[in-house]
């Protein structure tokens, strides 16, 4: 596929989808596009993609299918139910980039091969600012193969790809990596809110662990107080980058797949009910750095009881 024109079937044009489109068209190729929402549908084909009736029409004409859509549910129903498989010509290419369980993924693509195609899936980090500017990581499951084939479309969207394994592995990295991030991010806020507790400021915090063992992602980049990281979230009173829900989706499907591999992972359960309530509430449209206003002010216990007693001071039951 390198350097070939190729038509690309993209079904899903909303906030990732809509951009990565875009890109796909500034590098060259043909890009049919599809999605439920009229207004969106209008802004791909501004975008120099030609709009299709339906997703089935997209399939037909595709030499390679992507689909960046909310959850499992409707990548599966998509693919089965409203015909995308068996509208295709046998042996396309699809590649799924939305974010959905692990065990739907290997559905997909167990469904997407038995109709004769190929499969792999592509999740992606970098928010819609990445899709925009074509700087989104893939992290990607299926055969050695396909993900040669698909890399210079990859490219073309994005700055990183990684193989990470078989059917089902790119997915399996992006909830890993969310549950590392979702975990770390509620430990920095409570190291913030503890130390304000003891009368530690939060630059001098910051200074000791950016430059010691505490050091993450969370706390340098995305550090949830406003002050020591210019850039992050928290200066701009907790207007997304990375918004509460889509973190919580992430968190939910890790706890789906630790509770489905009977796996210990009591932090990352924790952190899932914890980003679950702070997303249904005040966190419906912040960055996810938010939890720690929530955590500080000790609602983010059980809906509507009182902060634990063991996480009000002393020792941790
Ligand atoms: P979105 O809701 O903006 O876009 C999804 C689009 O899919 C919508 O426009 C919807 O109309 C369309 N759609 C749903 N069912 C359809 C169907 N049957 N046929 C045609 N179109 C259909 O969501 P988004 O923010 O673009 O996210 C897409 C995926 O990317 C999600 O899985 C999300 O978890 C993941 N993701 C999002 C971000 C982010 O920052 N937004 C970052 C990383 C990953």
């Amino acid at each position: 596929m390198n350097g070939e024109t190729l038509t690309i079937g993209f079904v899903g044009l909303g906030h990732m989808g809509g951009p990565m489109a875009a890109n796909l068209v500034k590098a060259g190729h043909r890009v049919i596009g599809y999605d439920l929402m009229p207004d969106l549908l209008a802004a791909a084909a501004g975008a120099g993609a030609t709009a299709a009736g339906s997703a089935a029409e997209v399939a037909a004409a595709a030499d390679v299918v992507i689909t960046m859509l909310p959850a499992g549910r409707h990548v599966l129903a998509l693919y089965q139910d409203e015909g995308l498989l068996a509208a295709a010509r046998p042996g396309t290419l699809f590649i799924d980039c939305s974010t959905i369980d692990v065990a739907d993924a290997r559905t997909a693509h167990e469904a997407a091969v038995a109709a004769g195609m190929r499969a792999l899936d592509a999740p992606v980090s970098g928010g819609v600012v990445g899709a925009e500017a074509a700087t989104l990581t893939f992290m990607v499951g299926g055969a050695e193969t396909e993900f040669t084939e698909a890399e210079p479309l990859l490219a073309a969207m994005g700055k990183k790809a990684v193989h990470c394994g078989g059917r089902g592995a790119g997915q399996a990295a992006k909830i890993c990596n969310n549950m590392i991030l979702g975990i770390s991010m509620i430990a920095v806020s409570e190291a913030f809110v503890l130390g304000e507790s003891l009368g530690l400021s939060h630059q001098a915090l910051f200074d000791v662990a950016s430059t010691a063992s505490g050091q993450c992602w969370a706390l340098t980049v995305n550090c949830p107080v406003p002050g020591p990281v210019p850039t992050s979230p928290a200066n701009r009173d907790y207007l997304p980058g990375f918004a509460a829900p889509l973190m919580a989706k992430d968190l939910g499907l890790a706890a789906n797949a630790v509770r489905a591999g009977g796996v210990r992972a009591e932090l990352g359960l924790r952190a899932a009910e914890l980003y679950t309530a702070y997303a249904a509430g005040n966190g419906a449209n912040e960055d996810f750095s938010g939890i720690l206003r929530t955590l500080r002010d000790g609602v983010l216990c059980e809906p509507g009881a009182e902060p634990r007693s063991d996480t009000k001071g002393g020792t941790p039951a």
